[in-house]
């Protein structure tokens, strides 16, 4: 089977849709066709991700496909290698090949970013600061972004943290004057 291509501690699948599983998929979205809402997958999803799956046995083994990826690979045309399926509609259980985009890890978490659907615990385990310590340029903009980047959790992760100042503004794409007075109490004084 294909390796996978980890990505800012995000695994990109690589394997390879097998036809019946793309078959399948025909079948299941017939029913949604015409309907330009989020089509919510209608078997299992991912208990963890949430995200609708498709498995099949491939000598023996099971495998599972995400079914946005599929869904993805057989209206909008084959998923360029390392490239994740994004959602338009931060939906994990809807797989409407129009809600669906092909992107990059950043694109993916700044989009959540800037839609707000940020879920912490779950972009935690995606890497989702390491976007914003690489990219910091695509976060460095307006002042209401600017007002969004910081919010009670990240306040007390910041004055919990050991790490210098200017690491920490990198992280969380702000000044290191903004960090400072965090860690001093001037700023976020509401936070305990
Ligand atoms: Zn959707």
């Amino acid at each position: 089977m294909a390796k996978s291509i980890l990505a800012g501690g995000y695994t990109v699948p690589t394997k390879p849709i097998p036809e019946k599983i793309l078959l399948r998929m025909r079948e299941i979205a017939e029913a949604f066709q015409g309907v330009n809402d989020c089509w919510e997958w209608p078997h299992s999803r991912n208990v963890r991700s949430g995200y609708g799956q498709l498995a099949c046995r491939i000598d023996g083994k099971q495998i599972v496909f995400t079914a946005h990826r599929v869904s993805f690979a057989v209206f909008n045309g084959s998923i360029q290698p390392g490239k994740l399926v994004c959602h338009t509609c931060d939906n994990r259980g809807c797989f409407n090949p129009k809600h669906l985009y092909q992107g990059t890890l950043s694109d993916n978490t700044r989009d959540m970013y800037e839609r707000g659907g940020v879920d912490r615990k779950a972009t935690a385990a995606r890497g989702n600061r390491h976007g914003s310590k690489t990219k910091p340029e695509r976060t460095q903009r307006g002042t209401v972004h600017h007002a969004s980047k910081l919010n009670d959790d990240i306040v007390r992760e910041i004055r919990a943290s050991g790490s210098s100042c200017s690491a920490l503004a990198k992280l969380y794409g702000v000044s290191d004057a903004t960090i400072n007075s965090v860690q001093r109490g001037v700023t976020w004084t509401h936070v305990k």
